[in-house]
């Protein structure tokens, strides 16, 4: 396993409580984050003391919000939304260009606050930054498209109209996590604010800096300052306060939070789009090429350091190439750079949290314990700063271990062998999650036809996840218990309208005419419903 060795960075030499030392050294400069925190809707002189996972250097004061602050932010929003509402969408896709201009401008800043706050390599930050511009060109180059009032067919041709409107759903509430903090909060949001809404959004405890730098970019490219409400505090708390204020929740975060928090909506009776976790699928094919699969598959598995919904977490290598491919595979892992993110040739960072880093080094002492076998990595690397992870493959890894079915979130892959595809199609659908599959195979049809016999919202053929999740015009989400409803694409702005009909009789009411009795009118429906189906229309 190569590494970079930490730069010697004066700054490092901090002390290890800063919380209570203040000379404490700050690595980031903390007028600019000041300007950055001011964007909190907080009132309570609380504040939470966040620092880096690279090296545990302080960052910021983050102010806290009351339950009172998160009843102001939605106040102020839905102020704000009532004249936004009332914009073109030709004056919203303008401001959406200006936004993907900005971001592009601020590339390096974005990548350099992501990566001190997540801890994240810098290829991964700098990921969310285009993924915010791919997502922001698309919906403002398609908000025509999907928002646009539609002529329906009415009951009766020529004397019904049935206009579909697509009315925003008010304030929405964004709750997103900490493992990609500028993406999972501007792209959910831009979608809803095309569309009309405005947004609070709760970001991460861990990463709330990454997400006001959006807050600002988006005021400086012309949305409203109070359209885009920002609340930061425990989940528990400030989210729980988010759910009871908001007109509709989108959730990315995991499985067990996502049940709560959908429960919360129930009780409101609004709606909630959940993108939750997985136990991601990659089949290698027989036919696969060899070096191309090993090459995508540690992509797949150890990008953003494992801690990423899409990455893959169960390797499926058919038998006639298994150990050509492994080898391969154990190689290509072993390459990895592991180290500090800053520099662009790092190719994994470090996990965000203590907590992480407990999960990751549990699930692999415990099926080593049980038997497993360790093909690489396998270790944590303190060396390298306090939560680094080696990318590790894991072989022999049975039903009674922690990471055969969980989650890990972490640098951490189980290969398994199969024997024949249905096999392997079986293996792939086990377990409660159903959120991305990828498929390694040089015969695309045959690849196709098998994603169709995989329980997923997303299946990636030739790539591990970019192939969708870059591709912003597709869906995106889970199905079985990695989530409700999809981002991205049609789906991912029509959550946050909804649909209403407009239907305008211009002749002739639902009524026999005069003369006619009510038997006699029922008949004449009857026999026009049968020529309908005759003539073939809906
Ligand atoms: P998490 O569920 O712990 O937290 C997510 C967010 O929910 C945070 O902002 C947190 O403060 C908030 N929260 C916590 N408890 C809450 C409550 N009771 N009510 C309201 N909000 C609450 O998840 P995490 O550890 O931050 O993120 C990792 C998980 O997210 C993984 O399972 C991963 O697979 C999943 N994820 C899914 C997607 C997707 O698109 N499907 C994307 C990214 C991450």
């Amino acid at each position: 396993m190569s590494h970079q060795t930490p730069q010697p960075d004066p700054l490092t030499s901090g002390p290890h409580d800063p919380e209570h030392d203040p000379s404490a050294s700050y690595a980031l400069e903390p007028d600019y984050v000041a300007a950055l925190t001011d964007r909190i809707v907080s009132t309570s002189g609380e504040t939470k003391l966040s620092v880096s996972p690279i090296n545990n250097q302080p960052l910021a004061h983050i102010p806290q919000s009351s339950e009172a602050d998160v009843v102001e932010a939605f106040a102020r929003a839905r102020r704000a939304q009532q004249a936004w509402a009332r914009t073109s969408l030709d004056h919203r896709a303008e401001v959406m260009l200006r936004l993907h201009d900005l971001v592009l401008d601020r590339e390096q800043e974005i990548v350099d606050l992501a990566v001190w706050e997540s801890g994240k390599a810098r290829k991964d930050a700098y990921l969310e930054v285009y993924h915010v511009a791919l997502t922001a060109r698309y919906y403002a180059r398609t908000a025509h498209k999907h928002l646009d009032p539609k002529r329906l067919a009415g009951i009766i041709p020529g004397a019904t109209r049935v206009d579909l409107n697509r009315v925003p759903k008010g304030v929405v509430g964004i709750i997103a996590p900490w493992n990609y903090p500028f993406t999972m909060a501007l792209c959910d949001g831009l979608p809803a604010l095309a569309a009309g809404n405005a947004v609070v959004i709760k970001p991460d405890s861990q990463t709330v800096l990454t997400a006001l730098i959006g807050a600002q970019i988006l005021e400086e490219a012309g949305f409203p300052k109070d359209l885009w409400g920002v609340v930061s505090g425990p989940g528990s708390r400030v989210g729980t306060s988010v759910i009871n204020k908001a007109d509709y929740i989108c959730f990315t975060g995991s499985t067990a939070t996502g049940k709560k928090v959908a429960a919360g909506c129930a009780e409101r009776l609004i709606g909630c789009s959940l993108e939750l976790g997985g136990k991601n699928p990659i089949l290698i094919l027989r036919d696969a090429a060899i070096e191309k699969a090993a090459e995508g598959a540690t992509r797949a598995a150890f990008s953003n350091a494992g801690q990423l919904c899409v990455s893959t977490e169960r390797m499926l290598v058919a038998d006639q190439i298994y150990d050509r491919f492994v080898e391969r595979f154990v190689a290509r892992t072993e390459a990895l750079v592991l180290g500090p993110g800053h520099e662009w040739t790092t190719d994994v960072g470090s996990l965000i949290s203590q907590d992480q880093l407990d999960t990751v080094t549990a699930h692999v002492e415990d099926a080593v314990a049980k038997g497993a076998k360790v093909l690489a990595g396998g270790k944590a690397r303190p060396d390298l700063g306090p939560y680094f992870y080696e990318p590790t493959i894991l072989e022999g890894v049975t039903e009674e271990m922690t990471c055969f079915g969980n989650e890990t979130f972490g640098p951490v892959i189980s290969v398994y062998r199969f024997h024949d595809e249905t096999q392997a199609i079986a293996k792939a659908n086990e377990g409660p999650y159903g959120l991305n599959a990828s498929i390694y195979s040089q015969d695309g049809t045959r690849a196709r036809a098998i994603a169709r016999e995989i329980k997923c919202g997303t299946v990636n053929i030739n790539e591990g996840f970019g192939a969708t999740f870059a591709s912003v015009d597709a869906p995106m989400g889970g199905m079985l218990e990695s989530g409700m409803g999809r981002r991205q694409g049609a789906e991912g702005i029509h959550r946050y309208t909804e649909a209403q009909a407009v239907g305008t009789q211009r002749v002739w009411g639902f009524r026999p005419p005069v003369g006619v009795s009510n038997e006699r009118f029922a008949n004449v429906l009857t026999l026009s419903a049968r020529v309908m189906k005759k003539l073939g229309r809906a």
